[in-house]
């Protein structure tokens, strides 16, 4: 395998086009595939001295995070725990701070799988994907971009450049829940994001982002549906949990059964929006 460290982006995007090649950021799944043989790479483009591609800012009411930016840079950013509380959630629970240091927004959404931890919330708060190839930049809407497992839109010498996100503020609600076997350093085995932006009493918009369900992250568009436009209490939580359970489409594997998923992701739904509208916890309902 050759290496070749990019000073530019377009070096880098130069030295993608030939056939084989793969970007390494972090290198923290990369490096192990290609250890364990998953992935053979003819060429890694090593684009983690790209500085103009580890940011984060606001542009136009949306939060706009550059590919290389660490998990540690969202966990030290006042701004996303404000504007994108679940994302600061999800940093908090990302493996340790030695992966943390490493492992970028853009690597973590091109290794696609269905357990990445920074997609639900980032899908939840209707994230976008900025791509750039020699072709020229094209944008698009995170719901779109996985379209299997282990597998996105993204096609061959094309860099994710940033990601951005629809901002929250200080009215809106939102939560973050991880469910893991062990306390810490574990894949998800149901994560779910959700985020409700709120025009008085109403919720305008809702966001529930789904990690670890199904073969990719995805939003809920049946839950959301439950929500958007409507005073959400304890009948519109209820009907949303449901609708989150119907949809899913939740895969077997060594971590949990499909049924589990299924039933977790009514509850997790539940627990969210009550934990965020303030509604008393369901033991203490009635
Ligand atoms: C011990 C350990 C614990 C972990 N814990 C977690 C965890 O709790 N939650 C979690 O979600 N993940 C976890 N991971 C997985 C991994 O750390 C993350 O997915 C991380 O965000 C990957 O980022 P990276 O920069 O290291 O990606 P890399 O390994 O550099 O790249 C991953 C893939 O993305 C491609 N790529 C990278 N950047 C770009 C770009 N800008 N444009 C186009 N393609 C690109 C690469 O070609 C490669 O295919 C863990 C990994 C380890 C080793």
């Amino acid at each position: 395998m050759d290496y070749v460290r990019a000073a530019s982006l377009e070096e880098a995007l130069a030295a993608a086009l030939r056939p084989g090649a793969a970007f390494v950021a972090g290198g923290t799944n990369l490096v192990p595939d290609i250890l364990f043989g998953r992935k053979k790479p003819v060429l890694a483009v090593d684009i983690s001295r790209l500085r103009e591609l580890r940011f984060i800012e606001e542009r136009g009411g949306r939060l706009r995070i550059g590919a290389l930016a660490t998990v540690t840079d969202l966990l030290e950013s006042d701004r996303v725990r404000e504007a994108a509380p679940p994302l600061h959630e999800s940093a908090v629970e990302f493996a340790g701070p030695l992966v943390r240091n490493r492992a970028t927004v853009g690597g973590n959404l091109l290794d696609a799988s269905p357990a990445a931890d920074l997609a639900p919330p980032l899908l939840a708060q209707d994230g976008e994907a900025e791509l750039l190839s020699a072709e020229g930049p094209r944008t698009l809407p995170l719901a779109s971009f996985f379209l299997g497992y282990r597998k996105t839109t993204i096609r061959p010498g094309e860099l994710l450049t940033a990601v951005s996100l629809r901002s929250l503020g200080p009215n809106d609600r939102s939560a973050y829940q991880k469910l893991q076997l062990r306390r810490a350093m574990a894949i998800s085995v149901v994560s779910v994001a959700a985020a409700l932006w709120m025009e008085g009493g109403r919720c305008a918009e809702a966001g529930i982002g789904m990690g670890a369900v199904a073969p990719v992250p995805y939003r809920s568009g049946a839950a959301e549906a439950e929500l958007r436009g409507r005073v959400v209490g304890e009948a519109e939580a209820e009907a949303a949990a449901a609708a989150a359970r119907r949809e899913a489409r939740a895969i077997d594997d060594v971590r949990a059964s499909a049924r589990y998923r299924e039933r977790m992701c009514e509850v997790l739904v539940r627990r969210l929006l009550r934990r965020t509208l303030g509604l008393p916890s369901p033991a203490r309902a009635h």
